[in-house]
């Protein structure tokens, strides 16, 4: 599909920014991957009938664990981005590559399938060093800039921080494209993650905890102090992943920090809700993102980013068309990236939206305040189509249609 594009009848047009979630128009012309102009209806060699659906920017999933390729192999799974793509989703933030098999075990006695694999005669402190994890922050980056399953964006450069990085492992990771150092297994001293802290700021990586209910380091036992210490710009699923850290410290980063706030699928939706109420009322929602801290020892939810969004608009009094901002806009910003927004000069990662065909709704917005399922009828990732049609078990109501104009004659030509 060469040349510009154009989307009509758009029904609801959601535009991934706080500031003014919808849009008052009903077209969007795309041309060399970029959205070029909105509201305006030129003529185009592609033109795409939303027949009165809702346009959205692709979700983003702050927080997924990629692993090599398309294969999860907490789960056994082949193909969960895919899936996760047809659901919505167009860019995936890597929260670390924290379970490859033999690469990176926690400890030999948590209850899980490392543990297991100690138990067979692995080593896991081999795996946990500042050597190894590196190595494989490096391979993870370079492996998913050319792997996009589906035309998926991934941004897979996360390192988690260990015990024995010097200056120079740093400058070697910003200089390979590692762009978040995340806290997420204990450092022993307070003082080195402090020192880590530091780095990152001089060599521009976002920091990023593991927020839950242990501390960050050894030698401090207090949650809060240790997130105190590492002052982080996300706090990496502040409702818990699965167990959130206790509520003083919730609190504390809510009041007292300034890092992004980011609410997951497989925590404890209760303490989301309550961190959406304290940033609604202080008038942050610009700091809340949204992601789904899967695939791992959970399972595998394609459509988790919608069913956050939606689970929240239960649990809360924000509207949907604002917590979608939180699962698009909102982590393009925090994560200085582009996209998220449906904007003129954004990158055309778009998803058309409507509610499941025997809903009593007729409007996505409307569909998913009231708990029914909605579904993509369309994706386009960087102005490309990957998705038409809905190959997942039902239907969206209104299914765009794609025509395609005959390109015009050449003066002369019969
Ligand atoms: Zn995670």
């Amino acid at each position: 599909m060469n040349g510009p594009i154009l989307f009509r009848n758009i029904g609801t047009l959601l535009s991934g920014d706080l500031a003014h979630p919808m849009l008052d128009a009903t077209s969007v012309l795309v041309d060399g991957g970029v959205i070029r102009e909105i509201g305006t209806e030129p003529d185009a060699e592609t033109v795409i009938d939303l027949h009165g659906a809702t346009l959205a920017p692709g979700f983003w999933d702050s927080h997924f664990h990629p692993y090599f390729g398309d294969y999860s192999p907490r789960q056994r799974v082949n193909g969960a981005v895919e899936r996760t793509v047809v659901s919505g989703v167009t860019t995936l933030i890597s929260a670390g590559a924290g379970h490859q098999p033999g690469m990176y075990l926690p400890s030999p006695t948590l209850p899980n399938v490392q543990a297991g694999s100690a138990g067979h005669g692995g080593d896991p402190r081999r795996a946990r060093d500042a050597r190894g994890t590196k190595a494989l922050a490096i391979t993870m980056t370079e492996a998913w800039r050319t792997e996009r399953p589906s035309g998926v964006k991934c941004y897979a450069g996360t390192v988690f921080a260990e015990d024995g990085f010097v200056r120079d492992d740093f400058v070697d990771l910003a200089a390979n494209g590692i762009r978040m150092l995340k806290f997420q297994r204990p450092i022993s001293r307070i003082a080195d993650a402090e020192t880590y802290r530091s780095w990152a700021a001089e060599l521009g990586l976002l920091v990023m905890t593991h927020t839950g209910n242990r501390s960050m380091t050894k030698d401090v036992a207090s949650i809060r102090d240790s997130l105190r210490a590492i002052d982080p710009d996300i706090a990496g699923h502040v409702n818990g992943g699965p167990t959130p850290a206790p509520r003083e410290a919730v609190d504390w980063l809510i009041d007292h920090g300034r890092a992004a706030l980011e609410l997951v699928f497989i925590g404890n939706l209760r303490v989301a809700a309550h961190v959406l109420r304290r940033a609604a009322e202080r008038d942050e929602l610009h700091r809340v993102i949204l992601g789904s801290d899967l695939p791992g020892g959970t399972g595998v939810v394609p459509g988790a980013m919608l069913r956050t969004i939606q689970l929240l608009s239960h649990l809360s009094d924000v509207p949907v068309e604002l917590l979608v901002c939180m699962a698009t806009g909102n982590t393009a910003r925090v994560h200085r990236l582009p996209g998220g927004l449906v904007a003129v000069g954004e990158p055309a990662d778009l998803v058309a939206w409507d509610p499941v065909e025997a809903s009593e709704t007729d409007d996505f917005l409307d569909c998913v305040a009231y708990g029914d399922r909605a579904y993509p009828g369309l994706i386009m990732i960087d102005g490309v189509v990957v998705h038409h049609g809905n190959p997942l078990l039902l239907s969206p109501k209104r299914m765009p249609t794609i025509h395609r104009n005959a390109p015009a004659l050449a003066a002369g030509s019969v």
